[in-house]
């Protein structure tokens, strides 16, 4: 570590010393700066922040061991380094000064070879402990994302981390990452729609207004760099001295320094990460872009992982729907009907509600078949599902086909009465329908068989009673001559 890069405090109420503490270390090349009494010590200590202390042990009014002690309980000077001079007389205080936190002693007269060595051990001690402090602070700031990225496959958590963990990092008062969205502007290419997009995740000191949910166009504040899109932005309302709209804006919003990084997946410009700081205007240093670079590299692999188990999910749900539906009728199929109703019987069960199940059958299907042709058979299906299908509206009922020209719907909390409601609307639905069939002995139109159940499920009684029920009704009614409704009474 080169000398030029401390500042050394030298504090002392005799002049001549200062002088010769000076004479000392200004040629080496060290930056140093005088105080002559504690209170001014304590003024210095907080307007430049020196990296080591050269410390008066006795000073009339407030002696150095005082300001020793304050310093330590100071969160925000309690590691900077002190060295405390002392005249010989002064040995028994020594212990003292220990136990206050001094690391070591200089005796007076001052001898310089012996001041320097110590002064160099020091500063470069507590530039080891620096960087290791910041090390840690960067290992557990990474560590923060790839944890959030682990325990959670949702986005939302993992750049929520990552915001609460970056904000905590850079002592900064607002985090926030802003999603572009993209749309097809022409045929099949797709083009950066900057207006779109808006800030989807935030780390607020309470204080502060919340930017959550806002689009570009509801915070004007930060810009893109459209020739060099990877490139972080610096903006400092202390330093910058252009007036421009930004400035204005982050005066408006009391942003004193404010860093703009790209986020990219793949080639693509994903987002922005934002840090406000809002307090203090403290300059953003070389090594935060390095940070950044390796937390928005895990940022990055974390957002694609998240994309990724999105689509999973989404192609899974369609893959889930598709064994569920018949394909040729678009109504559950068997499977999902055997399904559901075992569900339904166990939530029912508990509920202790009625269930109730119409089976029907199209009279004569066969010969209409046979007549029409199977293409005609099968656009038959279709719309006997769907005026099935429409004979309900509630969610919980399912419509499904049950085989071949056979359909099923399941009424949970549906008496008997109810069900009769719902199988005639399905009546009228089929008669609407006017489905020619000349094959049918009983009406030029296409007519439909019903049977219908209802339980109230018990430990006595099974899911497959209520099918065997309907599926007997449903006999009893073709029985009759078919086209017409038949409910099982046990
Ligand atoms: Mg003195």
């Amino acid at each position: 570590m080169k000398p030029d890069q401390s500042l050394i405090l030298v504090v002392d109420d005799i002049t001549s010393n200062l002088k010769i503490l000076g004479g000392i270390l200004q040629p080496k090349g060290f930056n140093v700066t005088f105080a002559k009494n504690g209170q001014q010590a304590l003024e210095r200590i907080v307007s430049s922040q020196p990296d080591l202390i050269l410390l008066d042990l006795m000073m009339p009014e407030m002696d150095g061991l005082t300001v020793c002690k304050l310093l330590k309980e100071d969160d925000r000077f309690r590691k900077i380094p002190i060295i405390f001079l002392t005249a010989s007389h002064e040995q028994d205080h020594l212990l003292q000064a220990f136990s206050e936190g001094a690391v070591d002693y200089i005796k007076k007269p001052f001898n310089a070879p012996e001041l320097l060595a110590r002064v160099e051990t020091h500063l470069e001690l507590k530039h080891l402990q620096d960087r290791d402090a910041q090390q840690l602070a960067q290992e557990r700031l990474i560590r923060h994302v790839v944890q959030a990225t682990m325990e959670s496959l949702d986005l939302k958590d993992i750049l929520k981390a990552a915001v609460d963990g970056i904000r905590d990092y850079f002592k900064a008062d607002r985090v926030l990452i802003y999603q572009y969205i993209y749309e097809y502007m022409d045929s099949d290419r797709r083009e950066l729609e900057c207006s779109k997009g808006r800030i989807v995740a935030e780390s607020l000191v309470n204080s502060y207004t919340s930017f959550l949910g806002l689009s570009l166009g509801e915070c004007p504040w930060f810009v893109t760099d459209t020739k060099d899109p990877r490139s972080v932005h610096f903006y400092n309302t202390a330093t910058n001295m252009e007036t421009s709209h930004h400035k204005a804006k982050l005066l408006q919003w009391q942003v004193k320094a404010e860093l703009v990084s790209p986020i990219f997946q793949r080639s693509e410009h994903w987002g922005s990460l934002i840090i406000h700081r809002c307090q203090s205007s403290e300059p953003w240093v070389p090594e935060t872009v390095q940070v950044l670079s390796s937390l928005l590299e895990q940022l990055e692999l974390a957002i694609q992982q998240a994309h990724l188990y999105q689509q999973l999910q989404l192609a899974n749900q369609e893959l889930r729907q598709l064994a569920n539906v018949d394909s040729l009728t678009g109504v559950a199929n068997r499977r999902y009907f055997d399904t559901y109703l075992a569900e339904t019987w166990a939530q029912l069960q508990q509920e202790q509600a009625l269930f109730s199940l119409i089976l029907c059958d199209i009279d004569y299907f066969k010969a209409y078949n046979d007549h029409y042709g199977h293409p005609h058979g099968d656009a038959c299906l279709q719309q006997v599902a769907q005026a099935i299908a429409q004979a309900t509206h509630r969610p919980t009922d399912l419509a499904a086909r049950y085989g071949g020209e056979e359909f099923a719907l399941l009424l949970p909390h549906t008496s008997p009465e109810g069900a009769q409601q719902v199988a005639q609307r399905l009546q009228q639905n089929i008669a609407a329908l006017a489905i020619p069939h000349a094959q049918s002995n009983l009406d030029p139109h296409l007519t439909l068989s019903i049977g219908l159940s209802t339980l109230m499920p018990n430990p006595a009684s099974s899911p497959e009673q209520l099918v065997s029920m309907a599926d007997r009704a449903l006999y009893h009614a073709k029985e009759q001559g078919r086209n017409c409704l038949k409910i099982w009474d046990a």
